[in-house]
């Protein structure tokens, strides 16, 4: 075996032990919001506000934690959505959306954030999408939307047909992006001066991966926004024909 093979193999070792390591933590966090979660909803008796707020606060700190979990796994897998390693198949993108914005409703209420489905009511068209890949777009659009979004907002989350392809956007009333940062926003690691001060998890990775993923399933991945008010993230798939 050459140096660069026994490197590469090294390597590959060290991204699986740190996945494996990182989706151990993952599970044992996730176990945890569900306790604080079953309490919160009063399954166990009713609190008191004291009670409540405490948990309100472990709730939130569970959630960083998560939170940090999710970056390190993403970073450990930036490389992988570069390569072409995609399957595509026949997805249902409402069932998609319901279970991410499902996923996310412990962050979003810690937070008091409200998530808000807008669908048309017709059926629509399959997404031809990497379900595993397209979870990662969901993931990230819907956590940065909650994460830079200000307390007791709405995010508006909205999919709608438009010819061949899906369109989906994530609408937040937040810190919005700086005119100087508008141009790199989808560059590796960069992150708006106001978005490190608001929140200190974040690797500026996401969106990059975001751009990748959608750009492989030959779509497209856009924004509005503006300072201080808010911003709104699309992007669209092409339909299963
Ligand atoms: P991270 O959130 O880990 O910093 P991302 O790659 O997901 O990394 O986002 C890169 C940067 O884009 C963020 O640091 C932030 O400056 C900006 N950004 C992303 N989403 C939003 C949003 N919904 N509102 C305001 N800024 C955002």
């Amino acid at each position: 075996m050459s140096e660069n093979d026994k490197l590469k193999e090294a390597s590959a070792a060290k991204t699986e032990m740190i996945s494996i390591g990182a989706h151990q933590i993952r599970t044992a966090l996730s176990g945890v919001k569900w306790i604080i979660k079953m309490l919160l909803d009063g399954d166990l008796g009713k609190l008191s506000v004291e009670q409540e707020s405490i948990l309100e606060k472990a709730q939130g700190g569970n959630e960083r934690a998560i939170g940090i979990i999710n970056e390190l796994l993403l970073a450990n897998k930036s490389e992988d959505v570069t390569e072409k390693k995609y399957s595509f198949e026949k997805v249902n993108m409402e069932e998609m959306l319901e279970n991410v914005i499902f996923d996310f409703s412990g962050e979003a209420r810690s937070r008091k954030i409200e998530t808000i489905l807008l669908k048309p009511t017709e059926n629509l068209a399959f997404a031809k999408a990497d379900k595993d890949k397209l979870r990662i777009v969901l993931d990230n659009l819907l956590e940065n939307a909650i994460k830079y979004s200000s307390e007791q907002s709405k995010v508006f989350i909205t999919l709608r047909q438009e010819d061949n392809f899906l369109e989906v956007s994530f609408k937040d009333t937040g810190i919005g992006i700086s005119e100087a940062g508008k141009a790199k926003i989808f560059q590796k690691y960069y992150r708006d001066p106001e978005a490190e001060k608001k929140e200190a998890v974040g690797s500026g990775i996401g969106l990059y991966i975001v751009k990748k993923i959608i750009e492989a399933h030959g779509g497209k991945t856009w924004f509005e926004s503006k300072e201080g008010e808010g911003t709104t993230f699309f992007f669209t798939i092409p339909i299963w024909a």
